[in-house]
Protein backbone atom coordinates (compact mmCIF):
# COMPACT_ATOMS: atom_id res chain seq x y z
CA UNK A 1 0.00 0.00 0.00
CA UNK A 2 1.52 3.36 -0.76
CA UNK A 3 0.11 6.75 0.32
CA UNK A 4 1.63 8.43 -3.02
CA UNK A 5 -0.64 9.79 -5.04
CA UNK A 6 -0.43 9.16 -8.46
CA UNK A 7 0.42 11.53 -11.07
CA UNK A 8 -0.59 11.00 -14.82
CA UNK A 9 1.25 14.19 -17.06
CA UNK A 10 0.95 14.34 -20.37
CA UNK A 11 3.54 15.50 -22.26
CA UNK A 12 2.83 17.79 -25.73
CA UNK A 13 6.32 17.77 -26.97
CA UNK A 14 6.47 20.68 -29.31
CA UNK A 15 2.43 20.12 -30.37
CA UNK A 16 -0.69 21.60 -30.81
CA UNK A 17 -0.68 25.75 -30.70
CA UNK A 18 -2.87 27.79 -27.99
CA UNK A 19 -5.88 27.42 -29.45
CA UNK A 20 -5.67 23.85 -29.63
CA UNK A 21 -4.01 23.81 -26.47
CA UNK A 22 -7.55 24.91 -24.88
CA UNK A 23 -9.89 22.87 -27.04
CA UNK A 24 -7.37 19.37 -25.69
CA UNK A 25 -7.75 20.38 -22.10
CA UNK A 26 -11.58 21.32 -22.40
CA UNK A 27 -12.12 17.92 -24.13
CA UNK A 28 -9.86 16.35 -21.13
CA UNK A 29 -11.82 18.45 -18.76
CA UNK A 30 -15.10 17.18 -20.13
CA UNK A 31 -14.37 13.44 -20.25
CA UNK A 32 -13.20 13.22 -16.85
CA UNK A 33 -15.95 15.24 -15.00
CA UNK A 34 -18.44 12.50 -17.59
CA UNK A 35 -16.31 9.81 -15.89
CA UNK A 36 -16.62 11.48 -12.18
CA UNK A 37 -12.75 11.53 -12.19
CA UNK A 38 -11.16 11.98 -8.62
CA UNK A 39 -8.27 13.99 -8.97
CA UNK A 40 -8.03 13.92 -5.28
CA UNK A 41 -6.87 9.87 -6.19
CA UNK A 42 -5.10 10.73 -9.55
CA UNK A 43 -3.42 13.72 -10.53
CA UNK A 44 -3.53 15.03 -13.95
CA UNK A 45 -1.16 17.50 -15.30
CA UNK A 46 -0.61 18.67 -18.85
CA UNK A 47 2.48 19.76 -20.00
CA UNK A 48 1.92 21.97 -23.14
CA UNK A 49 4.93 24.00 -24.81
CA UNK A 50 5.67 27.37 -23.37
CA UNK A 51 3.16 29.65 -25.59
CA UNK A 52 0.36 27.51 -24.22
CA UNK A 53 0.59 28.28 -20.75
CA UNK A 54 -0.78 31.33 -20.72
CA UNK A 55 -4.06 29.71 -22.34
CA UNK A 56 -4.06 26.72 -20.13
CA UNK A 57 -3.98 29.14 -17.31
CA UNK A 58 -6.65 31.09 -18.25
CA UNK A 59 -8.88 28.06 -18.81
CA UNK A 60 -8.18 26.48 -15.80
CA UNK A 61 -8.82 29.48 -13.64
CA UNK A 62 -11.54 30.50 -15.56
CA UNK A 63 -13.02 27.05 -15.40
CA UNK A 64 -11.96 26.32 -11.69
CA UNK A 65 -10.28 22.40 -13.23
CA UNK A 66 -8.62 20.37 -11.28
CA UNK A 67 -6.32 19.83 -13.90
CA UNK A 68 -2.42 20.84 -13.53
CA UNK A 69 0.24 22.14 -16.09
CA UNK A 70 3.48 22.56 -16.31
CA UNK A 71 6.23 23.31 -18.97
CA UNK A 72 8.76 20.96 -20.15
CA UNK A 73 11.97 22.74 -19.72
CA UNK A 74 13.47 26.04 -18.03
CA UNK A 75 16.62 27.86 -17.89
CA UNK A 76 19.27 27.66 -14.95
CA UNK A 77 19.57 31.31 -14.68
CA UNK A 78 17.61 33.32 -12.53
CA UNK A 79 16.89 36.66 -15.10
CA UNK A 80 18.84 38.31 -17.52
CA UNK A 81 20.70 38.60 -21.15
CA UNK A 82 19.66 34.95 -21.80
CA UNK A 83 18.15 35.73 -25.25
CA UNK A 84 15.56 32.98 -25.97
CA UNK A 85 15.25 31.22 -22.48
CA UNK A 86 12.41 31.23 -19.85
CA UNK A 87 13.20 31.44 -16.22
CA UNK A 88 11.37 29.62 -13.58
CA UNK A 89 10.20 32.88 -11.87
CA UNK A 90 8.53 33.13 -14.93
CA UNK A 91 6.61 29.45 -15.31
CA UNK A 92 6.06 30.35 -11.15
CA UNK A 93 4.12 33.39 -12.09
CA UNK A 94 2.07 31.54 -14.71
CA UNK A 95 0.82 29.56 -11.86
CA UNK A 96 2.85 26.23 -13.17
CA UNK A 97 3.32 23.36 -10.93
CA UNK A 98 5.72 20.91 -12.79
CA UNK A 99 8.45 21.45 -15.39
CA UNK A 100 10.29 18.44 -16.85
CA UNK A 101 13.38 18.84 -16.80
CA UNK A 102 16.41 16.56 -18.34
CA UNK A 103 13.98 14.91 -20.97
CA UNK A 104 16.09 12.65 -23.16
CA UNK A 105 15.50 14.74 -26.60
CA UNK A 106 16.51 17.74 -24.48
CA UNK A 107 19.69 15.87 -23.24
CA UNK A 108 20.27 14.16 -27.11
CA UNK A 109 18.86 17.28 -29.23
CA UNK A 110 20.93 20.25 -27.09
CA UNK A 111 22.94 18.50 -25.36
CA UNK A 112 21.91 19.19 -21.84
CA UNK A 113 24.59 17.56 -18.90
CA UNK A 114 23.68 16.06 -15.74
CA UNK A 115 25.22 19.84 -14.39
CA UNK A 116 23.13 21.62 -16.34
CA UNK A 117 20.17 19.25 -15.51
CA UNK A 118 21.19 19.89 -11.75
CA UNK A 119 20.94 23.59 -11.70
CA UNK A 120 17.55 23.72 -14.06
CA UNK A 121 16.74 20.95 -10.75
CA UNK A 122 17.61 24.05 -8.52
CA UNK A 123 16.73 26.92 -10.14
CA UNK A 124 12.95 25.61 -10.21
CA UNK A 125 13.24 24.42 -6.89
CA UNK A 126 14.01 28.04 -5.95
CA UNK A 127 10.68 29.64 -7.07
CA UNK A 128 8.75 27.04 -5.83
CA UNK A 129 8.33 24.97 -9.60
CA UNK A 130 8.49 20.80 -8.94
CA UNK A 131 11.07 19.15 -11.45
CA UNK A 132 9.76 16.20 -13.30
CA UNK A 133 13.45 14.84 -13.34
CA UNK A 134 13.39 12.64 -16.02
CA UNK A 135 16.20 10.06 -16.30
CA UNK A 136 16.68 6.64 -18.22
CA UNK A 137 19.34 4.56 -20.33
CA UNK A 138 19.56 4.01 -24.34
CA UNK A 139 19.54 1.21 -26.15
CA UNK A 140 23.69 0.49 -25.68
CA UNK A 141 23.09 1.06 -22.20
CA UNK A 142 20.22 -1.47 -21.50
CA UNK A 143 21.55 -4.03 -24.15
CA UNK A 144 24.92 -4.62 -21.48
CA UNK A 145 22.55 -5.15 -19.09
CA UNK A 146 23.67 -1.64 -16.71
CA UNK A 147 20.19 0.24 -17.20
CA UNK A 148 19.83 0.63 -13.35
CA UNK A 149 23.61 1.85 -12.53
CA UNK A 150 23.10 4.58 -15.62
CA UNK A 151 20.07 5.87 -14.27
CA UNK A 152 20.85 6.08 -10.84
CA UNK A 153 24.01 7.80 -11.87
CA UNK A 154 21.96 10.27 -13.68
CA UNK A 155 19.65 10.94 -10.36
CA UNK A 156 22.39 11.45 -8.26
CA UNK A 157 23.90 14.01 -10.09
CA UNK A 158 20.85 15.90 -10.38
CA UNK A 159 20.14 16.27 -6.65
CA UNK A 160 23.71 17.54 -5.99
CA UNK A 161 23.33 19.95 -3.38
CA UNK A 162 18.97 19.14 -3.25
CA UNK A 163 18.14 19.90 0.12
CA UNK A 164 16.24 16.30 1.86
CA UNK A 165 13.00 19.07 1.97
CA UNK A 166 12.87 20.25 -1.61
CA UNK A 167 13.61 15.92 -3.18
CA UNK A 168 10.28 14.95 -0.80
CA UNK A 169 7.98 16.98 -3.07
CA UNK A 170 10.65 15.81 -6.64
CA UNK A 171 8.61 13.63 -9.16
CA UNK A 172 10.78 11.75 -10.95
CA UNK A 173 10.16 9.91 -14.26
CA UNK A 174 12.12 6.70 -15.60
CA UNK A 175 11.87 7.00 -19.43
CA UNK A 176 14.21 4.14 -21.05
CA UNK A 177 15.07 5.84 -23.84
CA UNK A 178 14.35 3.00 -26.70
CA UNK A 179 10.75 3.47 -25.58
CA UNK A 180 10.02 6.70 -26.02
CA UNK A 181 8.07 7.38 -28.96
CA UNK A 182 8.84 4.10 -29.94
CA UNK A 183 5.59 1.75 -29.40
CA UNK A 184 8.54 -0.33 -27.56
CA UNK A 185 7.30 -0.66 -24.11
CA UNK A 186 9.23 -1.83 -21.67
CA UNK A 187 7.87 -4.69 -19.38
CA UNK A 188 6.13 -3.93 -16.36
CA UNK A 189 9.33 -5.48 -14.49
CA UNK A 190 11.88 -3.35 -16.38
CA UNK A 191 9.79 -0.35 -14.77
CA UNK A 192 10.39 -1.69 -11.56
CA UNK A 193 13.31 -2.82 -11.74
CA UNK A 194 14.86 0.71 -12.09
CA UNK A 195 11.57 2.62 -10.38
CA UNK A 196 12.68 0.36 -7.15
CA UNK A 197 16.54 1.16 -7.56
CA UNK A 198 15.76 4.73 -7.72
CA UNK A 199 13.47 4.53 -4.66
CA UNK A 200 16.54 2.76 -3.20
CA UNK A 201 18.73 5.44 -4.00
CA UNK A 202 17.08 8.15 -2.44
CA UNK A 203 16.72 6.45 0.93
CA UNK A 204 20.35 5.88 0.38
CA UNK A 205 21.10 10.00 -0.63
CA UNK A 206 18.59 11.04 2.08
CA UNK A 207 16.22 8.77 4.17
CA UNK A 208 13.67 6.17 4.11
CA UNK A 209 10.67 8.93 4.22
CA UNK A 210 11.98 10.95 1.21
CA UNK A 211 12.17 7.86 -0.33
CA UNK A 212 8.92 6.95 0.52
CA UNK A 213 7.20 10.13 -0.33
CA UNK A 214 8.95 10.70 -3.47
CA UNK A 215 6.49 9.58 -6.66
CA UNK A 216 8.84 7.99 -9.59
CA UNK A 217 6.51 7.53 -12.70
CA UNK A 218 7.47 5.82 -15.98
CA UNK A 219 7.19 6.98 -19.41
CA UNK A 220 7.69 5.53 -23.12
CA UNK A 221 4.89 4.34 -24.95
CA UNK A 222 2.22 4.41 -22.33
CA UNK A 223 -1.55 3.58 -23.54
CA UNK A 224 -4.60 2.42 -22.20
CA UNK A 225 -3.93 -0.45 -23.10
CA UNK A 226 -0.32 -0.91 -21.30
CA UNK A 227 -1.03 1.54 -18.57
CA UNK A 228 -2.75 -0.87 -15.60
CA UNK A 229 -0.36 -3.58 -15.64
CA UNK A 230 2.66 -0.88 -15.64
CA UNK A 231 0.64 0.92 -12.86
CA UNK A 232 0.43 -2.21 -10.54
CA UNK A 233 3.82 -2.29 -9.99
CA UNK A 234 4.52 -1.02 -5.89
CA UNK A 235 7.32 1.98 -7.03
CA UNK A 236 5.42 2.96 -9.90
CA UNK A 237 3.48 6.19 -8.99
CA UNK A 238 2.32 7.09 -12.44
CA UNK A 239 3.36 7.89 -15.78
CA UNK A 240 4.65 10.34 -18.32
CA UNK A 241 2.91 10.29 -21.45
CA UNK A 242 4.56 11.71 -25.00
CA UNK A 243 2.16 10.76 -28.00
CA UNK A 244 -0.87 9.41 -26.33
CA UNK A 245 -1.65 12.40 -24.57
CA UNK A 246 -2.50 14.67 -27.81
CA UNK A 247 -5.84 13.13 -27.56
CA UNK A 248 -7.92 13.87 -24.40
CA UNK A 249 -9.73 11.01 -24.76
CA UNK A 250 -6.90 8.17 -24.69
CA UNK A 251 -5.45 10.49 -22.24
CA UNK A 252 -8.19 10.41 -19.94
CA UNK A 253 -8.13 6.63 -20.50
CA UNK A 254 -4.60 6.73 -19.35
CA UNK A 255 -5.49 8.56 -16.07
CA UNK A 256 -8.81 6.21 -15.37
CA UNK A 257 -6.64 3.08 -15.40
CA UNK A 258 -7.97 1.44 -13.03
C1 LIG B 1 7.88 11.30 -23.34
O1 LIG B 1 8.22 12.04 -24.23
O2 LIG B 1 8.06 11.66 -22.16
C2 LIG B 1 7.25 10.01 -23.66
C3 LIG B 1 7.14 9.10 -22.72
O3 LIG B 1 6.82 9.83 -24.96
P1 LIG B 1 5.92 8.62 -25.57
O4 LIG B 1 4.81 8.36 -24.57
O5 LIG B 1 5.40 9.16 -26.86
O6 LIG B 1 6.81 7.44 -25.71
Amino acid sequence: ATTRTPLMAGNWKMNLDHQQAISTVQKLAWTLKDAKHDYAAVEVAVLPPFTDLRSVQTLVDADKLEIEYGAQDVSKHASGAYTGEISAQMLAKLGVTYVTIGHSERREYHGESDTLVNEKVQAAFAQGVVPILCVGEGLDVRKAGDQVAYSLAQVEAALAGVTAEQVAKIVIAYEPVWAIGTGEVATPEDAQEVCGAIRGKLAELYDESVAAAVRVLYGGSVKSGNVASIMAQPDVDGALVGGASLDPEEFARIVRYQ
